[in-house]
């Protein structure tokens, strides 16, 4: 079985379309999905920090895990991961502790600090050095990548400013 880009493409676009519907549900824009080399192979991960009380369930690590769990063993050694907002720092460092092999990304950190998520001072402290992301980062927008996050401030700046 062959991997092209259009899978890739496509799996980003059922992740930012669980944003969307996350987004919806009253929940944060980002969502995490990790894919083998045979397709998807966990959850679509959104921030479970509020429900669980853990302050690392964030989207992109909740997803991991769901592969850790299956696996039954501590890496994740050549497999990628898929996030609709860039990963901030903990994520990337538990991305990298675990062996992922890249990290496909639909809005960057930048755009993603745009949207009222600035999260950049995060990365120093867990050491992950612009080339240690440089090597890691793959850049890969789809059309809606960036309602999750439009859709976000819609709903939050509602009934809220008092
Ligand atoms: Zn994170």
């Amino acid at each position: 079985m062959t991997r092209d880009n259009s899978g890739d493409t496509a799996l980003m676009v059922s992740a930012v379309e669980h944003a969307i519907a996350h987004v919806e549900h009253g929940g944060l824009p980002f969502v995490g999905v990790v894919a083998d080399s045979s397709g998807r192979s966990s959850c679509f991960g959104t921030n479970e920090v509020r429900e669980t009380g853990d302050p690392t369930a964030h989207a992109e690590i909740v997803a991991m895990r769901d592969v850790l769990a299956q696996r039954g063993a501590g890496s994740l050694q050549g497999v990628r991961l898929f996030a609709t907002g860039e990963p901030c720092g903990l994520c990337f460092r538990f991305a990298v502790d675990h062996g992922v092999a890249a990290v496909y990304v639909a809005v960057d950190r930048d755009r993603v600090a745009h949207y009222g998520f600035d999260y950049r001072a995060s990365y120093r402290h867990f050491g992950i050095t612009d080339d240690l992301r440089a090597r890691l980062l793959h850049p890969l927008s789809v059309p809606q990548d960036s309602e999750p996050f439009t859709h976000y401030l819609t709903i939050n700046n509602e009934g809220t400013s008092s």
